[in-house]
């Protein structure tokens, strides 16, 4: 079977791979969707450290069931269905505690193990997830969603709140579709306005500029001067880590999904005069995953709009280099292996 490769940083080919077999408890899974994620990105510029190379990445994936392992009795040859890409240790403080999207010794499928960017993958039976109506472009795009999803469950997010997201990326949308769909008040902010259109789309119902518009003065409009009840930062910059503990309203919430490559200054005394909840979101749950198919299924997330480009697995090496070029250009990259 054909798969691609990410040979070493900046080198993406296809090669062969044996086809696999599954093993007791497994799934041979036919590929039809795959998308790309910032996390292949990053493997392919060499800039996650927990990736060893050569790797197949993927890992957001619509799938059809192509053969049984032994012993798998609630499956059928010929279903739908995506995979959730985390496999947890069940043993750190994380695991212990009920939630195993942040485990200490997570691994996620194309980061520290193969991913399923080939024609054929096996995955245990247990990590295969059905989702009734959607159909492969959905699938491929319920695990990106989930990541936002999961920072507005971290936010506790509430119907009524103003929610403020900075960044309008694939994982900033999923957090403004999950918070809308929840029945807040989101308020998108991105530099870009093709992104903030795409942001209203998916639920948002104010849009700021970060650079033309003062987010302090317009946020304090919309908020009879308090500021949002929760800031969501997408982004990954120091200075929008700063922003969204100047701009959320006393006694506020603060999610961080994005990973700031540099360390941030902060004015701290924020923290203790608005007594701000701060929190970190990496990944997501099962019940994140169930929440987004259901929103997805409600027709709520604009995904042809999201999905960016189509491309085939022969041409799937070169659009991971042209994204890599030009990622400003890119919402979401689909390759598609049905033939
Ligand atoms: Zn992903
Ligand atoms: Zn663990």
């Amino acid at each position: 079977m054909k798969a691609l490769e990410i040979t070493k940083p900046g080198a993406a080919r296809l090669v062969d791979r044996p086809e696999p077999t599954p093993a007791p408890g497994e799934l041979l899974l036919r590929i039809h969707t795959v998308g790309y994620c910032g996390t292949d990105l990053s493997t392919y510029r060499g800039r996650n450290p927990l990736v060893a190379y050569p790797r197949i990445p993927g890992h957001e994936v619509a799938a059809v069931v192509e053969g049984l392992g032994e012993g798998v009795s609630d499956w059928t040859v010929g279903e739908q269905l995506l995979v959730f890409p985390y496999t947890e240790c069940g043993v750190c403080s994380s695991c212990l505690a009920g939630r195993p999207n942040c485990c200490k010794n997570n691994q996620t499928l194309g980061v520290q193990r193969d991913g399923v960017l080939a024609e054929f993958a096996t995955i245990p039976a247990g990590k295969a997830m059905r989702a009734a109506g959607l159909g492969p472009r959905e699938l491929a795009l319920v695990e990106p969603l989930t990541v936002g999803a999961h920072a507005v469950a971290r936010g506790q997010v509430t119907a009524g709140e103003t929610v403020a997201v900075f960044g309008c990326g694939a994982i900033g949308l999923g957090a403004i579709a999950a918070a809308s769909y929840l029945g807040a008040r989101v308020v998108a902010i991105d530099v870009d306005d093709a992104k903030l259109d795409l942001a209203a789309a998916c639920g948002a119902a104010e849009r700021l500029h970060s650079i033309r518009d003062d987010l302090g003065a317009r946020l304090n409009e919309l908020t009879e001067g308090h500021g949002p009840a929760v800031v969501i930062e997408a982004v990954g910059l120091p200075a929008t880590f700063r922003a969204a503990v100047d701009l959320v309203a006393f006694a506020g919430r603060v999610v961080y999904i994005g990973y700031a490559k540099e360390p941030v200054a902060y004015e701290t005394k924020w923290f203790v005069m608005k007594e701000l909840d701060i929190r970190g979101s990496r990944n997501a749950l099962a019940r994140d995953f169930e929440q987004v198919i259901a929103m997805l299924a409600a027709g709520r997330v604009p995904t042809e709009r999201i999905v960016t480009q189509d491309v085939s697995l022969a041409d799937a090496p070169t659009a991971l280099a042209n994204w890599d070029r030009a990622p400003g250009d890119v919402t979401k990259i689909h390759v598609q292996l049905r033939k």
